[in-house]
């Protein structure tokens, strides 16, 4: 898949002078009007070859997590980062990449796993995170209009106080962007009731900066939005976002100890046929639960399976005996917000994945949604593959149903082993999201999404968003 080469140095010197005069215009136009774009807002930074460390700092997010991904994406680093803090900050950068064609890497925190916001041809990075403010929310729906380089963890504080919460939130809610979040992200806390981002009802709008040397600034509805959904910033600059809310739960932490796995595995399948009212189901086996840190006053493991939970409180009248009956055995119990040490959402999704490498660097992970029931392919999986995959399971919902979505620990013995791997997973009727792969659609279903490929054509004429991670667009004109 060819990508475009990166700008000559010339080039990007050519840019910065441009993005330097047009920095003094929009302070000098935007100075004392007061507006949302105005002086309140710091000036637009932009970072050169001159600070290395920082350029290396931004262009990497947390591929090191895949040994295929590694030696694919190091190396490429952008040539100017430009931080913004303002929506005319961000139509000024990308207008000038246009004129210069220069290509443009959206960059939210830069916890995407995959190298999403690595910017493969150089160029611009495009720093979102100084974006950041809640510019509404509509006291009868719940409804939210945010900028999207807020930080998830900044936006639920601020929700909190009126009773309101983030529907679904990443384990890294506390240092990701939201805008970072929906082109980037796919679920997480939360996807046991409300499924996935891309499900319909979970983006209701977007706010868009073109990449065009007169960009257009689009407030989308929910269906021109979603070709922009989990499409790693290629196809449009998201500066908001419109989304809906749920009622804020004062969510109970519990950590729950199973001496056998095939009673926590039949409690993880049954509680969401429950009535219980639970924002998120994790299962970590024995070994796993051992590598983990654990929130202050709670036991370390002591060879038990542990299921973890956050339940409404109204669940907690019934939830204790539900689980003794079947053979589990509360260890620990706080009010999320309210515990010392690591909070309960930071053992889940690939937080765990993250707590087992810093001891055992030489492992990887991989993503499966489970076929039904569960327990044949696990253990077929256990049976082949033994000690080399420690297992991490997750309740989700998946189009309406109940299902256990999985993101297993695996030993990292070379390509061909994992390739094999992924075969037995599929052979065995798992359905694999690859985080070894760098382009959208082979980290998802495997297919190109011609909408993607459209609002890429409308919003980004020459190519220049993100090269490299849309496979649609390379492939577009290659002969059938
Ligand atoms: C330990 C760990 C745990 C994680 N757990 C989860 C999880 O539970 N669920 C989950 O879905 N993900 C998870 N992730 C991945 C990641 O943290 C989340 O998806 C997160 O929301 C990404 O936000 P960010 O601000 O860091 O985005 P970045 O990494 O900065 O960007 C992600 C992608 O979005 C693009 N982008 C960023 N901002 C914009 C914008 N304004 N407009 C257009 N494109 C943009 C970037 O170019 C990039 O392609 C995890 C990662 C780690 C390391």
């Amino acid at each position: 898949m060819p990508l475009p080469e990166a700008p000559s140095p010339a080039k990007i010197s050519a840019l910065r002078v441009e993005l330097e005069a047009l920095r003094a215009e929009l302070e000098a136009e935007f100075r004392g009007s007061g507006t949302e774009l105005g002086s309140d807002r710091p000036g637009l930074e932009l970072i050169g070859p001159e600070k290395p460390s920082e350029l290396r700092r931004l262009s990497v997010d947390f591929f090191d997590y895949s040994p295929v991904l590694v030696p694919l994406l190091q190396g490429h680093l952008a040539q100017l980062v430009a931080r913004v803090f303002s929506v005319a900050q961000v139509r000024a950068v990308a207008g000038a990449c246009a004129r210069h064609g220069v290509p443009l890497t959206c960059r939210g925190s830069g916890t995407g796993n995959y190298g999403q916001c690595v910017p493969l041809a150089g160029g611009v990075v495009l720093d979102l995170s100084g974006l950041n403010q809640l510019r509404s929310l509509d006291a009868t729906s719940g409804v939210i209009e945010v900028e999207a380089g807020c930080l998830m963890g900044d936006l639920d504080r601020q929700l909190v106080e009126a009773g309101r919460a983030l529907r679904l939130v990443p384990s890294t809610a506390r240092s990701a962007t939201i805008g970072g979040f929906i082109a980037g992200g796919s679920g997480g806390i939360g996807s046991l009731h409300w499924g996935f981002l891309r499900d319909p009802g979970n983006l209701l709008g977007l706010e868009v900066v073109t990449l065009e040397p007169e960009p257009r600034l689009l407030s989308l509805d929910a269906a021109a939005s979603a070709p922009l959904n989990h499409a790693y910033g290629t196809n449009g600059i998201i500066t908001a976002l419109r989304l809906p809310t749920a009622a804020a739960v004062a969510w109970v932490q519990l950590v729950v100890g199973f001496a056998n796995w095939e009673q926590a595995l039949a409690a993880a399948q049954a509680l969401p046929a429950t009535a219980l009212e639970l924002q998120s189901i994790t299962l970590l086996e024995n070994d796993v639960a051992l590598q983990m840190p654990w929130p202050t006053g709670c036991s370390d493991p002591n060879g038990e399976h542990r299921l973890l939970l956050l339940a409404a409180p109204a669940s907690m009248e019934v939830l204790p005996g539900w689980l003794a009956d079947r053979g589990g055995a509360l260890l620990w119990q706080a009010p999320q917000g309210q515990s010392k040490g690591i909070p309960l959402r930071e053992l889940s999704w690939n937080h765990t994945t993250l707590h087992w490498r810093t001891s055992r660097k030489g492992w990887t992970y991989l993503q499966l949604l489970l076929p039904q029931p569960e327990g044949p392919c696990l253990a077929e999986l256990r049976r082949r593959w033994g000690a080399s995959i420690c297992w991490h399971l997750e309740a989700v919902k998946n189009q309406g149903a109940a299902r256990l979505a999985c993101l297993p620990l695996v030993k990292w013995q070379g390509e061909t082993h994992l390739q094999q791997l992924i075969a037995d997973c599929r052979e065995l009727g798992a359905f694999l999201f690859n985080p070894h792969v760098l382009s959208v659609e082979d980290g998802g279903l495997g297919v190109v999404d011609a909408n993607q490929v459209a609002a890429k054509a409308t919003y980004d004429p020459a190519g220049l968003l993100n090269p490299g991670k849309l496979r649609g667009w390379l492939e577009r004109n290659a002969p059938l």
